[in-house]
């Protein structure tokens, strides 16, 4: 990410952590953070499982998760895994034997605490099944099932115990040569993800994957984990997020790129910016909002959006968006382009305006973007 040096308060400087790839995408160094969700179907159900990757990608997950805690479920990982267009990781607990099963299925990564999965041969074996089918490992502490050892040791769950935890593991990954590893040290509450999470980027170098877990509800848990991410991301820690919700996965994938757009760390699609209306609004700009929503969900190419009710704040807000709108009177707003004034437009027909403005402009994105890929090969 390149810093901004016109306006320096809107920097994030990373903390910096070491790559290393997922499949096809690098995660850590200077890799853009990736946002990853993770499907809730029935993972041997081809069909269900795929659709629910295909969807969580269309919306911009980098990578999704699928759970396999049975033989059903590696089985079909091999077909899930074919036909991702993302890569997929396999979340495995204690069996070491679905771990490798997963390995040797196409699986990109490897959810698992090397600690949790018995004597050191089977650590061995799962390590070298990740060697050979170039799997990552996730190590992922959670403050609900941390080692019976440290519970003792600290009496609850808290952050040094949830690093101790991580270092445990990671141990085991270095003594047998193997640095391919991110880690997370997860928690439903904020504050021990947040200290948890702080304590465990001072004491590694590896790659750090965000989460709160069981966050909640769709905004309970947007809410949690907007603060619980949003203030590590906002210090620079995080190389990969998952938001956690009870909720569609898409949502997942929405609300992590919301948070990282929100801190200028990753670009998506359009990014509105409207006002919340009021007696002065020239238009019903929450009812445009949501059409809007709707109808540029298919955007990718990154750009601004200003929908603005009144002049109160229109024109200022439009100088900084790409394009924008402020209502006026009688019937009718102003449509700013590059933050200048472009034309007048009627109520009833500007959704059908920004849409195609909208549209043209994405075009015109994609091609120079694919111009410059072009000059660069
Ligand atoms: S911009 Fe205008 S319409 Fe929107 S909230 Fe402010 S005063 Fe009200």
């Amino acid at each position: 990410m390149s810093l901004n040096p016109v306006r320096p308060w809107r920097n994030v400087y990373r903390r910096k952590s070491r790559q290393i790839m997922v499949g096809k995408v690098p995660v850590g160094g200077d890799a853009p953070i990736s946002v990853q969700t993770m499907t809730n179907t029935d993972t041997s159900d081809v069909k269900a499982t795929l659709d629910q990757v295909l969807r969580a990608a269309d919306v911009g997950a980098d990578i999704v998760r699928v759970s396999t805690p049975d033989e059903a479920s590696t089985k079909a990982l091999k077909e899930i895994c074919r036909e991702s267009p993302v890569p997929i990781v396999a979340d495995i607990h204690f069996h070491y034997r679905r771990a490798i099963e997963a390995a040797e299925a196409g699986a990109a990564c490897l959810r698992i605490n090397p600690g949790n999965i018995g004597d050191e041969k089977r650590v061995r074996e799962v390590i070298a099944a990740a060697k050979d089918h170039g799997c990552s490992i996730r190590i992922g502490v959670n403050a609900g099932s941390l080692e019976k050892h440290l519970l003792e040791k600290y009496g609850e769950p808290c952050p040094e115990a949830m690093v101790e935890s991580a270092l445990e593991h990671i141990r085991i990954l270095e003594d047998n040569d193997f640095r391919e590893y991110k880690v997370s040290v997860k928690a439903s509450d904020v504050f021990l993800s947040a200290a948890a999470y702080q304590a465990l980027a001072e004491a590694t170098d590896a790659p750090l994957h965000l989460g709160i877990t069981e966050a909640g509800g769709l905004i309970s848990g947007t809410v949690k984990s907007a603060i619980g991410l949003g203030n590590l991301l906002w210090m620079g820690i995080g190389d990969t997020i998952r938001v956690s919700l009870s909720a569609d996965p898409v949502e997942e994938v929405k609300v992590g790129y919301e948070i990282l757009k929100s801190l200028g760390l990753r670009t998506r699609g359009v990014q509105i910016i409207s006002c919340p209306s009021c007696a002065r609004q020239g238009f019903d700009v929450i009812k445009t909002v949501e059409a809007l929503e709707k109808r540029l969900e298919h955007i990718k190419q990154p750009m601004s959006l200003s929908i603005i009710g009144c002049v109160v704040n229109g024109p200022g807000e439009a100088l900084m968006t790409d394009i924008g709108f402020t209502g006026g009177g009688a019937g009718s707003g102003m449509i700013y382009l590059a933050g200048k004034q472009s034309h007048k437009m009627s109520n009833e027909q500007m959704i059908d305006e920004i849409v195609r403005l909208v549209e043209e402009r994405a075009e015109k994105l994609a091609a120079e973007a694919q111009a410059a890929e072009a000059a660069a090969q």
